[in-house]
């Protein structure tokens, strides 16, 4: 069966006998949206601005992360020290309106197969983003119809700790009412699969961005793809794998 071995090692990391899909924890910037470029493009800018010294693609290396940790990190870095949570928004505003002056975002190709089938399978949905930034999370009624329900979102405003932590996924596990081996996470970055798979969810890697897989694995992945249409492609493979997959029974 594809992925069994894969699966077999992810519940004997966890100790489990067995994932049961109930629900979705479904991450937002490069899964639902091919949005990095610009927001990478973003920070780049914003922290040039502010002479701090860093390169672009380091920020795909933050994604996950809340805004304010990300300013704090590179203030530590750079000038020795962190900004006052005025300065903080003040910083991420700035951030935010730079972002929303890049070219217009797109939802990242073959993730409404994969939410098609999601949908299909009437399990539950949570959005789970690091983001607080309301210009893709208002657009995702309109470009996802039915995907999330009111309520069924965990962001930067619900948490206290963002992700790496495993407190965003665990607030979206309570949100969903299921266990963590009732559920699959699908995230594009490191810290968002750390994140996952620390709070003990089988969690879907997929390389959107130019992190490799072993990073994505090397965080916890159970199974990582190339793409969200590679995902597609295997999503009932996988499903059925999970729903006939069992973990050795001296764990
Ligand atoms: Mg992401």
């Amino acid at each position: 069966m594809k992925y069994s071995e894969e699966i077999k090692k992810f519940l004997s990391r966890h100790h489990y006998d067995k994932v049961v899909p109930r629900a979705a924890l479904i991450d937002m910037d490069g899964t639902l949206y091919d949005s990095m470029v610009n927001h990478t493009a973003a920070w780049h800018k914003m922290m040039l601005e502010l002479g701090v010294k860093c390169n672009r693609d380091e920020f795909y290396l933050y994604e996950g992360m809340t805004g304010a940790a990300t300013i704090n990190l590179l203030f530590r870095r750079t000038f020795g020290h962190e900004v006052s949570p005025e300065e903080c928004a003040r910083l991420y505003k700035r951030k935010t309106k730079l972002f929303a002056e890049m070219p217009p975002v797109e939802p990242m190709q073959g993730a409404r197969e994969v939410m098609d089938k999601i949908m299909a399978l009437g399990l539950k949905r949570v959005l789970v983003t690091g983001s607080g930034q309301s210009s893709l999370i208002n657009r995702l009624p309109a470009d996802y119809p039915g995907l999330f329900e009111d309520g069924m979102a965990v962001t930067s405003h619900s948490v206290k700790n963002g992700k790496p932590h495993p407190e965003p996924y665990l607030t979206a596990l309570r949100l969903a009412g299921v266990a963590p081996n009732e559920a699959f996470v699908i995230e594009n970055a490191p810290l968002g699969v750390k994140s996952g798979d620390s709070a003990g969810v089988f969690t879907i890697g997929v390389t959107t961005g130019p992190i490799p897989s072993k990073e994505l694995t090397r965080a916890g992945a159970a199974v990582v793809f190339s793409s969200m249409e590679e995902l597609a492609a295997n999503f009932d493979a996988l499903m059925d794998s999970l729903l006939n997959t069992y973990g050795s029974s001296d764990v």
